[in-house]
């Protein structure tokens, strides 16, 4: 019989857990929960993402939601930094656009933030060199790891797809064609920020031998 750890997602967004729950299909060891199912108030998690980095915010929800549950936490935070714009949004990727202020529903804020981006790299007069960013922090038995991917691409003008979430319709990665909501969950996974992330952090995991199992 195979025994499983339940490791808790420190995020509220459905997208993404959707993302991290195939990511983790090649750990079958652990078993990942959103952090709703065990937090009485998921939407405390808005509060903790007041950092100014990446690593700042994912420690942050990754220990806000360890102590609330003592069960391993996963906390991740990550953004767009486009180039001509001075590594902006970065951090602040959620909430870019005055009209994505908290409380807005995703599509509306993912909508307003692309159009936003669009009409401030066009005040830049172009410019379409980017990178999605992706910081990870693991809280396990009082063991902090982290780790970082990132996926370079560029901007473009007229958004094309319908799958993922965020930037997603207006990147397309480098030496690709596709933007990464014309791309399945499968194909975005295999290049992602977020996958590069996991991998790194999970062979950190590995090599210090820590183990999620239960004896
Ligand atoms: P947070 O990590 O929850 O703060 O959200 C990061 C924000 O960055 C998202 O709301 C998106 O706007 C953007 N972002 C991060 N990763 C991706 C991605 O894989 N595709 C598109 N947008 C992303």
């Amino acid at each position: 019989m195979r025994i499983t750890q339940t490791l808790v997602l420190a995020t509220n967004n459905s997208e993404k857990f959707e993302e991290f729950k195939t990511l983790f299909t090649g750990y079958p060891e652990l078993h990942l929960t959103p952090a709703s199912a065990v937090l009485a108030n998921p939407d405390k998690l808005e509060l903790v993402e007041t950092g100014d980095t990446y690593l700042e915010n994912a420690i942050a929800k990754a220990r806000s939601v360890n102590r609330a549950c003592h069960s391993p936490c996963l906390g991740d935070d990550s953004g767009l930094e486009v180039k001509a714009l001075g590594d902006l949004p970065g951090p602040k990727s959620r909430r870019f656009a005055p009209k994505a202020a908290p409380g807005t529903d995703k599509l509306t804020a993912d909508r307003a933030n692309t159009e936003h981006l669009l009409k401030e790299i066009k005040k830049k007069g172009g410019g379409t060199e980017a990178q999605f960013v992706c910081t990870l922090a693991l809280v396990i038995e009082g063991i902090l790891l982290h780790a970082s991917g990132s996926l370079e691409g560029n901007i473009i003008d007229i958004p094309r797809g319908n799958m993922g979430f965020g930037y997603d319709p207006v990147f397309v990665p480098k030496g690709m064609t596709k933007t990464l909501a014309e791309m399945t969950l499968n194909e975005k996974n295999l290049i992602s920020h977020r996958a590069k992330a996991l991998h790194a952090l999970m062979t950190q995991v590995r090599a210090r031998g820590i183990s999620f199992a239960k004896p």
